[in-house]
C-alpha cells in the first residue's frame, strides 16, 4: 500500500539486541554476561536511586518540559550555559531531533563506518543521503576521506561519534581541528561524545572551545547511559553552538519526552564525581586485560578508548555470537560490509569478562 513513506518502508528494524528475559526463554540457560549494549556493570551510584525514590512521589504531574533543573546542573559541570543545552530521552532522541530540525529530502549527511547505526538511521528516515567513511586500515579516522566525501556531497550534517562506536579509538586534535578548517561552513559539525568520560585523560582536547573558535554551526552530543550507569531511565543531553539550535530542536523533540525519574536520577549521578571516576576505572582496567588476551588468542582488536572491545572473529560474527549465547555470553556480531567478522565486547566486571574469555576459548575447542 501507499501509506507508509517510502523512507520508513525501506529502513531495516533497528538492531536492538536481545533483552534478558528474552534470553532464557531462547536459550533455556541464564545470561551469565550481558556484553553487548556498552552499559555500565557497576550501575548507577547509589543516590540515583534514593532520587528516583524521592521523586516517585510527584509523578502524578508532568515533568518541567523544559527540563530547567538539569539544563542549569549541565550548564554547570560542562562550561556551557542553560539557553544552548537540551535533554533528550537518551542521546538517540537528540539524534532524531537534530536531523528532523535540519534535513530536507534529498540533503545529504556524512558520516564513517563502522559507525553507531542511528546516525545512519535518523539521516534515511529524513529522507536524506548517507555517505559512510570507512576508517583507515590502521583504524585511524579517515580525515581524508571524510573531507573528500564532504567536497563532493556538500553534506547538510557532519555527524560521527568520538571514541567511536563500535570501533573504539578516539580522534585527535590536530585531525579534529584539519576536518573542522576543510568543512564547508553551511555544514552543521554534529560531535557524540557518548563515551567521552572513557577516553584516557592524556588523549583529551577541548573539542567544544574548538567547535566554538570554528565558523561552523554545531552540536556535542553526551548520554547518561554509559559511564553514569542510567540506561535504562533514558537521559542524554546536547550543547547547542548557540540558544537558536536548541530552542529549535526543541520544537522537534516531544514537549514532555524526558520523565522526571531521569531528570532525577541524571541530576544525582552528576553529584557523585567519586563514583563516576570509579566506573571508569573499571572499564579501563577491564578493557586493557581483555584486549590484550584477546589479542593473545590470535584476535586482532581495534583500539580502544571505551568500555568495549572490537575485534576480529575470525569468522562469520552473528554465527560467533549465537555460539556464545549457548554458554550464556552476549554480545554484538556486527552485520555490515566488510565488517561482518567483527563483533562488539562490552567490558563487564571481572566476572563477566572471565565468563566471556572462557567462553571464547571453548567455542574455539569444542569439548
Ligand atoms: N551515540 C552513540 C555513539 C552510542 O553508542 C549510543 C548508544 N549505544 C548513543 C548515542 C545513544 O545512547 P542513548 O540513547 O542511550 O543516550
Amino acid at each position: 500500500s501507499d501509506l507508509i513513506r517510502p523512507e520508513i518502508a525501506a529502513l531495516p528494524t533497528y538492531n536492538a539486541g536481545l533483552a534478558l528475559d528474552r534470553f532464557r526463554a531462547r536459550y533455556g540457560i541464564d545470561c551469565l554476561a550481558k556484553l553487548d549494549s556498552n552499559e555500565n556493570p557497576a550501575g548507577p551510584c547509589p543516590g540515583v536511586v534514593a532520587a528516583i525514590r524521592d521523586e516517585a512521589a510527584g509523578i502524578a504531574r508532568y515533568p518541567d518540559a523544559g527540563n530547567g533543573a538539569l539544563r542549569e546542573d549541565l550548564a554547570a559541570a560542562t562550561g556551557s550555559t542553560a539557553d544552548r543545552l537540551i535533554i533528550g530521552n537518551g542521546s538517540e532522541d537528540l539524534i532524531g531531533a537534530v536531523f528532523r530540525t535540519v534535513l530536507r529530502p534529498g540533503d545529504h549527511v556524512v558520516t564513517i563506518c563502522p559507525s553507531f547505526g542511528l546516525h545512519e538511521f535518523g539521516a534515511l528516515a529524513s529522507g536524506a543521503h548517507v555517505t559512510k567513511v570507512p576508517f583507515n586500515a590502521d583504524w585511524s579516522f579517515p580525515v581524508e576521506g571524510m573531507i573528500a566525501a564532504m567536497a563532493s556531497e556538500a553534506p547538510r550534517v557532519l555527524m560521527f561519534s568520538s571514541p567511536s562506536n563500535p570501533a573504539g579509538p578516539a580522534i585527535s586534535a590536530e585531525e579534529f581541528d584539519a576536518l573542522l578548517t576543510a568543512t564547508r561552513r553551511d555544514t552543521l559539525v554534529v560531535f557524540d561524545e557518548a563515551y567521552l568520560e572513557y577516553l584516557d585523560p592524556a588523549a583529551r582536547f577541548d573539542a567544544m572551545a574548538r567547535l566554538e573558535a570554528g565558523p561552523n554551526p554545531w552540536l556535542i552530543l553526551r548520554t547518561f547511559s554509559k559511564a553514569y550507569g542510567l540506561a535504562g531511565i533514558r537521559v542524554g543531553y546536547g550543547i547547542a553552538c548557540d540558544p537558536e539550535l536548541a530552542a529549535q530542536m526543541m520544537k522537534a523533540r516531544n514537549p514532555f519526552g524526558v520523565n522526571s525519574l531521569a531528570v532525577a536520577a541524571a541530576r544525582a549521578a552528576l553529584r557523585d564525581t567519586d563514583y563516576l571516576a570509579h566506573s571508569v576505572k573499571l572499564a579501563a582496567d577491564g578493557r586493557v586485560q581483555l584486549a590484550r588476551k584477546l589479542s593473545d588468542a590470535g584476535f586482532a582488536c581495534a583500539p580502544s578508548q571505551t568500555n568495549f572491545v572490537f575485534f576480529d572473529t575470525g569468522r562469520t560474527a552473528t554465527d560467533f555470537a549465537e555460539a556464545l549465547r549457548h554458554k550464556g555470553v552476549l554480545i554484538k556480531p556486527w552485520l555490515e560490509e566488510p565488517y561482518t567478522r567483527w563483533a562488539r565486547v562490552t567490558i563487564g566486571t571481572e566476572e563477566e569478562n572471565r565468563h566471556f574469555l572462557e567462553a571464547v576459548e571453548a567455542i574455539r575447542c569444542p569439548a
